[in-house]
C-alpha cells in the first residue's frame, strides 16, 4: 500500500482553499477537491457530509452534500435516499463517536466491525471506513469521509494527520466562505430591506399626499382618480379602476378608469360577478395570476390585457362601499402580503374621502336649505310689507272671536284715524241701511267659506265728514283655530269714482240706445244673459210684430219654425267664443211672407271695457237669394237641354238600327218567293220589333228615373226577401239555359230603405246580363254585410268584359262589343246605376275576358238599424 506523504494531502486541501477563496468559487469546487484527494489517496469514496439541527425538534442531523466516486463504485446516495438529512442518533457508532468527533478524533472501522444495525448505514461493497471530523470555528460543521471498497484499509498517522489538517484547513475556508455568503445575504437582505422601506416611505408619500387632496380636492372623481394612478404607480400596475357600490347595493359602477384601453367608467357588475363583485360580497381583498385566463372574470372586460389583478375593498364602517383593483399587463403570477396591505391603504384612504365628501355634501345641503327656508321667510313677511303698505287697497285683519281689527295698513280710513278703527267700533253705524243687508249676508257666506276668490260686495260706508263712499270689499278667512274661523281678511277698495262714472255710462249707453231705437234698419240688441234684451223700431215695422211678452219672445216668434234651431245653435256658439257671425235665416215680415234675411251679430264691450252681449243688425237678402235661386234653375234647365240633346242622338242611332232592318226584310218579305224563306224574314222581323219595344221601353225608363228620381218612395225593406224573389223568377231561365244557379241569401241582414219597384228592376238587371252573356259554368248570388253597407254580389262565369271598356260600360247606349251583344240597346247597366244610386249606394263591377264578371251592388244600411 502507497502511503501518500503528508504534503501532497496538505496541497491538495490548500489548493482546494485557493480555489475556495476566489470570491465567485462555487462550492461545487470542493468536487474537485475530494476527487483529488480520492485520487490521491487511491480510496473508492470520498464525501463531505454537513451537520445541521433540524430548527422544529433541535435534533442533529448528517447530510451528504459533496461525493467523488471512483470508477465503477456505487453511489452512496444509490444506498439511501434519505442522505441528505440522517438523525445522528439512528447513526449507531457514528452517534457514539459523535463527542469525539467534535473533540476532532477521526474515526475509523472496517465494515466487518460494525455492528450489524450499524452495516444498514453503510452500502454493501464498503470494506472501511475513515471519517475525519471538520471543525468550522471549534465547532462540529461537518465529516470528510473515505470509503475503501477493495481492501480493508489501513491508515497512516502521516496520512491521519494531514487529513485532518486538510480538513480544518477546509473547515475555516468553508466559515469563511459561508460568513462571506452570510455576509452577502445579509447584505442582500438590507438591500431588500432598504428598498422595501424605500417603497414604504413612497407609500406612505403618496397616502399622505392623498391626504393632503381629501381636504383641499373636492371634486372625487379627480381625488379617485389620484388615489388609483398612485396605488398602480407603488405596485408596478399599469391599469386601474375604481368602482363604486351603486343605491340599490346590488351592483357596482366603475367610477374612475385609470390606463383602460377604453374608457370603461360607467360599467355595472353585479355582486359576485368579476373580481370586483366578489369583493364587494366576501369583503375581504381578492388576486387573480393571471385574469385572461381567469374562470371569475367579469364579461365585459373580454379581451382586455389584464394578467394579475389585485383588488381591495373600500369599507366604510365595516360596509363595502366599493373596490379598487390594479391590473399589471405582462407579468402573471401573485401580489404580496405588502402589496396587498399598501392597497388596502388606499383603499381606506378612497373610503374616507368619499365619507368626506358625503358629509360635506349633506352639511352644504343642509345649511343651504336653512338659509333657503330663512330667505323665503324673510322675503315673503318683506313682499307682505311692501305689499301691504303701497296697496291702493285697505287691508284690515279681523280678529274674529272679538270682532275687532287686529291689524291695518293705514294710518286712517275715511278720516277715522287708525286707532279709532283698531280700538273696534260698532261699523254697522256707518254702513248705508240700504247695503247693511247685502254685506251682512256676504260676510256669513265668507265665514262659512262659500265664496270663491272672486266674490266681492259693494255698498256705501259714511265718511267721518258725514259724505257717502262707495266700497268694494272681499272678505277671505285668513286662519282656523280648533278648526273654526280665527281671523278674517277684508280687502277694500274705495269705488265711489267707479260707481260715478258707471252711472254715467248708464246714462250714455241709454243715450246710444235711443239713437239706435230710430236707425232705419232692424236692430237687436243682446246682455250677458244671452237674452234679446232690445229690438229697434224698425224691427217691430219689419215683422210688424207688437210687443205683448218679453223681447226675447217678439224675437224667437219672428222666426221660420224650420229656422230657429239654426239660429240658435250659431248664436249660441259665437257668444261663448265672443266671436262675430252671419246667419241666413228666414223671419216673418209684416207682408205675410217670410223674408230671407242676413242676421249679423258683433259681440260689444260696455265703456268700462267689458264684454256686455251683442249688437247687431239685420239684413233683408229676399231677393238677392230670389235672383240667386233663378240663375241656379237657369243652369240647370241648360244642362238638361243638353243631356237632351246627347240622348235623342244616342237614341235616334238605336232606333235606327232596328228600323232599317225591318224596312229591309219587309222589302226582301215582299219579293221573297217561297214559304221557309217568308217564314224567316218575319222571324227577324218580329225579333227586331221586340228589340225596338223594349228599347222604347228602356228609354221610357230612364227618362222617368231622370226626372222623377226624388220623387220615389222608399221604404224599409229585407234585401234577402228580395234577392230570392228576383233569383226565383230567373231559375227558371237558368236551368233552360244548363247554366248552374247559386244562392246565398240567408245571413240575417239589416234592412234598407228602398223603393222595393226600381231596386228589383236594378238588380234584375245584372242578373239578366250575367245570363246573357254566359255560356256554360254558372251564376252566383250572394249577399252579405261589410261594415255599414249591404252587399249584393252577382256573379258569373261568362265572357267577361275587357278591361278597356269596363270604365264606360255604365254609359247609356255604351256597349262592350257592339258586334257580340246585339240584345240588348246598352241602357239596362245605365238604368240600374241611376236607380241604385237613387237608394244611396254604388255599383261596381270585377271582370277578367274569358273567366266571368261579377257585380257588387253596394247600399247603406238603413241608419236606424245600424
Ligand atoms: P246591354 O243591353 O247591351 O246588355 P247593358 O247596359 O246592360 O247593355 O250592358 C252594357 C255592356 O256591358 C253590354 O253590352 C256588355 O258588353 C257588357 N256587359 C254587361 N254585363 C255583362 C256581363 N255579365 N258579362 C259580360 N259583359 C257584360
Amino acid at each position: 500500500m502507497m502511503v501518500q506523504p503528508r504534503d501532497s494531502i496538505l496541497q491538495v486541501a490548500l489548493s482546494a482553499v485557493q480555489r475556495l477563496l476566489l470570491p465567485d468559487a462555487p462550492p461545487e469546487s470542493l468536487y474537485q477537491t475530494l476527487g483529488e484527494l480520492g485520487n490521491l489517496l487511491q480510496v473508492s469514496r470520498a464525501y463531505i457530509f454537513e451537520t445541521f439541527s433540524d430548527p422544529k425538534t433541535d435534533q442533529q442531523h448528517v447530510g451528504l452534500r459533496y461525493e467523488w466516486l471512483a470508477e465503477n463504485v456505487v453511489s452512496l446516495k444509490a444506498m439511501n435516499p434519505d442522505i441528505g438529512a440522517i438523525p445522528v442518533e439512528s447513526f449507531g457508532r457514528l452517534a457514539e463517536w459523535s463527542d469525539r468527533l467534535k473533540a476532532g478524533d477521526v474515526f475509523y472501522s472496517t465494515t466487518r466491525d460494525l455492528r450489524l444495525d450499524e452495516q444498514s448505514n453503510f452500502e454493501a461493497s464498503t470494506l472501511s471506513v475513515l471519517i475525519v471530523p471538520i471543525l468550522v470555528n471549534h465547532e462540529w460543521w461537518g465529516i470528510l469521509g473515505f470509503d475503501d471498497c477493495v481492501i480493508e484499509r489501513e491508515w497512516t498517522e502521516i496520512e491521519i494527520d494531514a487529513l485532518k489538517i486538510a480538513a480544518s484547513i477546509l473547515g475555516a475556508t468553508l466559515f469563511n466562505k459561508q460568513t462571506v455568503q452570510a455576509l452577502r445575504t445579509s447584505e442582500t437582505n438590507y438591500r431588500a430591506l432598504s428598498a422595501q422601506l424605500e417603497r414604504r416611505a413612497e407609500a406612505m408619500a403618496a397616502l399622505y399626499e392623498t391626504s393632503l387632496d381629501i381636504n383641499s380636492q373636492p371634486d372625487l372623481s379627480t381625488l379617485f382618480y389620484a388615489i388609483v394612478k398612485r396605488a398602480a404607480k407603488l405596485i408596478d400596475a399599469q391599469i386601474g379602476g375604481l368602482y363604486l357600490m351603486r343605491p340599490d347595493n346590488r351592483s357596482l359602477e366603475l367610477v374612475v378608469s385609470y390606463n383602460l384601453p377604453k374608457d370603461y367608467t360607467g360599467v355595472v357588475l353585479q355582486l359576485g360577478e368579476g373580481l370586483s363583485g366578489k369583493i364587494a360580497q366576501t369583503g375581504q381583498p381578492m388576486l387573480s395570476d393571471d385574469y385572461s385566463i381567469w374562470a371569475g372574470r367579469a364579461a365585459v372586460y373580454d379581451g382586455t390585457p389584464f394578467r394579475r389583478v389585485i383588488g381591495v375593498p373600500l369599507k366604510v364602517g365595516g360596509k363595502v362601499i366599493g373596490t379598487i383593483t390594479l391590473s399589471d399587463i405582462e407579468r402573471t403570477g401573485p401580489y404580496d402580503d405588502e402589496e396587498v396591505r399598501l392597497v388596502s391603504l388606499f383603499a381606506d384612504q378612497a373610503a374616507i374621502a368619499l365619507t368626506n365628501v358625503r358629509l360635506f355634501e349633506k352639511v352644504h345641503e343642509e345649511l343651504a336649505e336653512r338659509k333657503k327656508a330663512e330667505d323665503a321667510l324673510q322675503i315673503s313677511e318683506m313682499r307682505f310689507r311692501t305689499l301691504t303698505e303701497n296697496s291702493p287697497d285697505y287691508i284690515h285683519i279681523i280678529d274674529l272671536s272679538t270682532n275687532e281689527t287686529i291689524y291695518i295698513n293705514r294710518p286712517d280710513v275715511l278720516g277715522y284715524s287708525a286707532v279709532e278703527i283698531l280700538k273696534g267700533r260698532d261699523t254697522t253705524l256707518i254702513i248705508h241701511p240700504d247695503d247693511l243687508l247685502v254685506l251682512q249676508q256676504h260676510w256669513r257666506q265668507a265665514l262659512a267659506s262659500q265664496l270663491d276668490d272672486q266674490a266681492y260686495v259693494e255698498y256705501r260706508l259714511r265718511r267721518k265728514d258725514g259724505d257717502w263712499e262707495w266700497l268694494q270689499s272681499r272678505f277671505t278667512v285668513m286662519s282656523y283655530l280648533d278648526g273654526k274661523p280665527h281671523e278674517m281678511l277684508a280687502t277694500t277698495t274705495l269705488v265711489t269714482d267707479r260707481k260715478r262714472d258707471e252711472e254715467a255710462l248708464a246714462q250714455s249707453l241709454n243715450f246710444y240706445l235711443g239713437l239706435l231705437d230710430t236707425f232705419p234698419v232692424p236692430i237687436w240688441r243682446s246682455e250677458i244673459d244671452s237674452h234679446i234684451h232690445f229690438l229697434n223700431t224698425s224691427w217691430f215695422a219689419f215683422t210688424g210684430l207688437t210687443l205683448n211678452h218679453t223681447t226675447q219672445v217678439a224675437w224667437r216668434a219672428s222666426f221660420h219654425p224650420d229656422d230657429w234651431d239654426k239660429w240658435e245653435k250659431i248664436y249660441t256658439s259665437a257668444f261663448k267664443a265672443r266671436r262675430s257671425f252671419e246667419v241666413e235665416c228666414r223671419i216673418y215680415h209684416t207682408d205675410g211672407t217670410f223674408h230671407t234675411v242676413m242676421i249679423v251679430g258683433q259681440p260689444f264691450n260696455g265703456l268700462d271695457g267689458h264684454f256686455v252681449g251683442y249688437l247687431g243688425v239685420i239684413f233683408d237678402i229676399t231677393e238677392i237669394r230670389e235672383a240667386q235661386q233663378r240663375i241656379l234653375e237657369l243652369n240647370l234647365e241648360k244642362a238638361r237641354v243638353k243631356m237632351l240633346e246627347d240622348f235623342i242622338g244616342d237614341v235616334s242611332h238605336d232606333l235606327r238600327t232596328p228600323l232599317s232592318t225591318i224596312i229591309l226584310n219587309t222589302y226582301l218579305l215582299r219579293s221573297a218567293s217561297d214559304e221557309p224563306k217568308r217564314q224567316e224574314r218575319l222571324t227577324i222581323l218580329e225579333a227586331q220589333a221586340e228589340r225596338l219595344k223594349k228599347t222604347v221601353q228602356d228609354l221610357l225608363d230612364i227618362s222617368r228615373l231622370e226626372i222623377n228620381i226624388t220623387e220615389l218612395t222608399f221604404t224599409q225593406v229585407d234585401v234577402n226577401q228580395m234577392v230570392m224573389s228576383i233569383a226565383q223568377f230567373y231559375a227558371p231561365h237558368i236551368a233552360q239555359k244548363k247554366l248552374q244557379l247559386e244562392i246565398d241569401a240567408n245571413k240575417p241582414l239589416p234592412s234598407i230603405l228602398a223603393n222595393e219597384t226600381q231596386f228589383h228592376r236594378g238588380v234584375a238587371n245584372l242578373v239578366e246580363n250575367a245570363m246573357k252573356y254566359t255560356k256554360k259554368g254558372g251564376i252566383s248570388i250572394k249577399t252579405y254585410r261589410r261594415d255599414e253597407l249591404i252587399i249584393v254580389e252577382i256573379a258569373d262565369t261568362g265572357i267577361g268584359i275587357p278591361a278597356e271598356h269596363l270604365a264606360r260600360i255604365f254609359d247609356r247606349f255604351y256597349k262592350a262589343d257592339r258586334a257580340r251583344s246585339t240584345e240588348g240597346a246598352g241602357l239596362g247597366l245605365a238604368i240600374s246605376k241611376k236607380i241604385i244610386e237613387a237608394h244611396g249606394g254604388k255599383i261596381e263591377v270585377e271582370s277578367i275576358e274569358g273567366v266571368g264578371t261579377t257585380f257588387f251592388v253596394i247600399l247603406p244600411v238603413y241608419p236606424a238599424n245600424l
